[in-house]
């Protein structure tokens, strides 16, 4: 089943044709905030998941093409991220970086956005903006110390996701939290349509020409150790984001770009990249020169 937000924080649930809205269950829509009726979906999703199929089969809803999706999350408790997690990343930074000895970092949640949202580029002259081919997962329910043989009972589901960053020394939270730098969609998931999680393709385009491509069978810290990894430091919730990693192909987007994401099971998203006006600060008025490690 797809979990879908759409028009002004609406709740809705489809089969990949029409949307039926359910936001009167769980007080979402336009006015709530914050808005956190999904968060309350997903905690009570196993209560309602009979309810959501015999209403998929008998409401006309609308459909799905016809609604303007939003961010699927967008109040969570956390949205963590794992650094460098894929090999073929570590190298083309020249990173020691990896997820296995760094533990996972936070973005600000004020950056996630949806995907027929653009991202906005800040106006930071002698930067580059780099796109970052990502899986989010979304945890179904709270947990603490969760041992990875018990990790998969705390994922919800799975959408695409693109970790924006500007490239350079500087606090990595900050580089990565600028606002439409977590675009996440087009929907959720849910966990039961992903045969193994272990098995997950991905790849990333721009403007049409393939960037970044990986498989989750080449993730450093797989996804089970993910989850188990972050529930030791941090009681996860439901609605919590986790973005697993990029693979290599890493690379600048410019205003008029296209990104399109697209991982398995889970659908696609392309997001135009504009050029915003905001975004100067003294923190990166020194320039820096990306060097990619061949
Ligand atoms: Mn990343």
């Amino acid at each position: 089943m797809k979990i879908v937000r759409f028009n002004h924080g609406r709740l809705g649930i489809s089969d990949g044709r029409k949307v039926v809205d359910v936001s009167h269950l769980f007080g979402a829509g336009p006015g709530e905030w914050p808005p956190v009726g999904i968060n309350r979906l997903i905690r009570d999703f196993d209560q309602h998941r009979a309810e959501f199929a015999r209403l998929l089969q008998t409401e006309a809803g609308v459909p799905l093409a016809s609604v303007r999706l939003e961010t699927p999350v967008p109040w969570p408790n956390k949205l963590m991220a794992y650094p460098v997690n894929y090999h073929d990343h570590a190298q083309e930074m020249a990173s020691k970086g990896l997820a296995s000895v760094q533990g996972y970092f936070l973005k600000s949640n004020s950056s996630l956005s949806g995907p027929q949202d653009p991202v906005e580029l800040p106006a930071l002259p002698g930067r580059e903006i780099h796109h970052e081919c990502e899986i989010a997962l979304i945890i179904g329910k709270q947990g603490r110390q969760i041992p990875p043989e018990k990790a998969l009972e705390y994922v919800f589901g799975y959408a695409c996701l693109l970790d924006m960053t500007v490239r350079g020394k500087e606090e990595r939270v900050f580089r990565k939290s600028y606002d439409t730098f977590t675009p996440v969609g087009p929907w959720i998931v849910t966990a039961d349509e992903v045969p193994d999680p272990g098995d997950i393709d991905m790849k990333l385009w721009v403007n049409g020409a393939l960037r970044q491509q990986a498989n989750t069978r080449d993730l450093i810290v797989d996804i089970r150790q993910m989850v188990s990894i972050a529930s030791s430091a941090s009681t996860l919730f439901p609605g919590d984001l986790i973005a697993t990693g990029t693979p290599a192909g890493v690379d600048k987007v410019v205003a008029g770009d296209v990104i399109t994401i697209e991982v398995a099971h889970v659908g696609r998203m392309s997001v135009p990249v504009v050029q915003g006006k905001f975004g100067a600060n003294i923190v990166f008025e020194k320039p820096y020169e990306f060097v990619r490690n061949h």
